[in-house]
C-alpha cells in the first residue's frame, strides 16, 4: 500500500480526542513512506491530518474540485489535482490509491466511506477499507452494520471485511497486511 485515500471531517468534532487521533494518523502514515491522498482542504481533521503527514515529513496528494479550492483555505501539498466535479474528483481519488481509511467526520466522511465499502462489495475495488475508530467514534455505524449482517442485508464476509481499530498505527499495520504488502 503506497498510497492511501482519507476521508475525514471539514469539522473537528466536540472531542479533542478526534484531532489528536488525526495527528498521530498522519504520523504514522509519513513514517510507514504511505502518500495520503485527500479531500484537499485545511478544514477540520483534513487540515490536521495532511499537515501532521507533511510536517512529519511525508507526501500529501490533494484532490480538490475547482469551486471548492475557490472557496476554502488549503495547505501548500505536495501535489494538487484539480477536478471539474465532484465525480471526477471522488473518480481520481478511488483510482490513485491503494485504500481507504475513514476518520472521523460528518455525512461527506460516510458517503465517502460506504462508497468505497459497496465498491469493495461489487467487486470494483479490492483494495483495504478501514475506520479509525478514535474514542469509539464510530461504534453506532458498527452497531449498524452489524444490525444489517443480522436482518441479512450484508454479507458476514463483507462485514469481517472492514478494518477497525482504535489505533493509528494498528490500523495502518492491519491495512498492510490485507493489502500484501
Ligand atoms: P464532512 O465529513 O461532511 O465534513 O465532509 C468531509 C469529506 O467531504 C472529506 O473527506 C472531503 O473529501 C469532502 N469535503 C468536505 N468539505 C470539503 C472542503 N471544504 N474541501 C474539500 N473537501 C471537502
Amino acid at each position: 500500500m503506497h498510497t492511501l485515500c482519507v476521508f475525514c471531517g471539514s469539522s473537528l468534532g466536540q472531542d479533542p480526542q478526534y484531532a489528536a487521533s488525526s495527528a498521530a494518523f498522519g504520523r504514522e502514515i509519513a513514517r510507514r513512506d504511505i502518500r495520503m491522498v485527500y479531500g484537499g482542504s485545511d478544514a477540520g481533521l483534513m487540515g490536521i491530518t495532511a499537515r501532521s503527514v507533511l510536517e512529519s515529513g511525508g507526501s500529501v496528494t490533494g484532490i480538490i474540485t475547482r469551486e471548492l479550492y475557490a472557496a476554502t483555505e488549503h495547505l501548500d501539498v505536495s501535489e494538487l489535482v484539480i477536478r471539474d466535479t465532484m465525480h471526477q474528483r471522488k473518480h481520481t481519488m478511488h483510482e490513485c490509491s491503494d485504500g481507504f481509511a475513514a476518520l472521523p467526520g460528518g455525512i461527506g466522511t460516510l458517503e465517502e466511506l460506504l462508497e468505497s465499502f459497496t465498491w469493495s462489495q461489487l467487486g470494483i475495488h479490492s483494495k483495504p477499507v478501514a475506520l479509525l475508530n478514535a474514542g469509539g467514534f464510530f461504534d453506532p455505524l458498527l452497531k449498524l452494520l452489524d444490525h444489517l449482517t443480522v436482518q441479512g442485508f450484508l454479507s458476514p464476509r463483507q462485514r469481517s471485511s472492514l478494518i477497525v481499530s482504535r489505533d493509528p498505527g494498528r490500523l495502518l499495520d492491519k491495512m498492510l497486511e490485507a493489502s500484501g504488502s
